[in-house]
């Protein structure tokens, strides 16, 4: 899939349970993302972070296959992607998907399971239980019979974040699972992360609010088209390096939320 770069990946990086090299993703002329090395810790929350346009989401799309990158290499403990695919989740940005579809709750958790099942696989009872047992813990077990478009927002974000529960997977990749949702879907999503976390999973999520990162997260990796920083919230998530991120564009309040947080 990838061009391999010489000489770019460090031997001790390669057991994590995701690992960035030389990545370079580009729709036309200016990359979106441009030679990131960059590497997810295990059983660590860390936060994706950076201004509107940064290719936070094209990292997380090329991390996963969904883009193609110019150059670059992923690698999953280790291992290519196509072997891996099955050990990772995917919770995609919410304004990114099509709410028309028609589709009920639980079909829509029941495709997390789809590597289970295979594709002409029959869903059994087994299988409902399981997604049932997932709508429960981001408290949806009473809309399974529902349609996914009359939901909430926030109620759509919590049964996609079942879906990803579903797959059993150890590493979750989330694009900005807090947006436009209410304050007590944020509550029920950030502890079903921290639970993952404390399960061992590792989490990667897009954020855009700055204010909360020391709250939720462990890590932190600052990111505009190039890699700024990442390493923990305390060294990294500095106003020098969100200045660096942000440019002209970090709003004064953000940075005093920042300062005091
Ligand atoms: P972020 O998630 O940080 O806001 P994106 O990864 O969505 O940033 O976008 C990075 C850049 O790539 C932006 O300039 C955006 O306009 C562009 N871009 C993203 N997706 C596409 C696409 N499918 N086609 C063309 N350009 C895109
Ligand atoms: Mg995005």
């Amino acid at each position: 899939m990838a061009l391999e770069l010489v000489g770019s990946a460090p031997e001790q990086d390669d057991d994590l349970p995701l690992s960035i090299r030389g990545l370079t993703v580009s729709y036309g002329e200016k990359p979106a993302v441009f030679s990131v090395d960059v590497g997810f810790q295990p059983g660590q929350m860390t936060a994706i972070v950076g201004p509107n346009g940064a290719g936070k989401s094209t990292l997380l799309k090329a991390a996963l296959g969904i883009v193609t990158p110019l150059s670059g290499q992923v690698r999953c403990h280790g291992r290519p992607l196509a072997e891996m695919r099955a050990r990772i989740a995917y919770v995609p940005q919410r304004a990114s998907v099509d709410w028309d579809f028609p589709a009920r709750v639980l079909d829509v958790v029941l495709m997390g399971l789809y590597r289970d099942l295979g594709l002409l696989g029959r869903i059994r009872g087994q299988h409902r239980a399981r997604a049932m047992e997932c709508l429960a813990r981001v408290g949806m077990e009473g809309f399974a019979a529902r349609q996914i478009g009359q939901l909430s927002g926030g109620q759509q974000q919590r049964v996609f974040l079942a879906r990803a529960l579903a797959q059993g997977a150890d590493l979750y990749l989330l694009d900005e699972p807090f947006a436009g949702v209410d304050a007590a879907t944020e509550k029920a999503i950030i502890t079903v992360l921290k639970d993952l976390k404390a399960e061992g999973a590792t989490v990667v999520a897009v954020h855009h609010d700055l204010a909360t990162v020391p709250d939720y997260f462990d890590r932190v990796f600052l990111i505009n088209t190039t890699a700024i920083a990442e390493g923990p919230v305390s060294d990294v998530f500095t106003p020098d390096n969100l200045q660096t991120a942000y440019g002209g564009r970090l709003a004064l309040a953000q940075m005093g939320g920042v300062a005091a947080g």
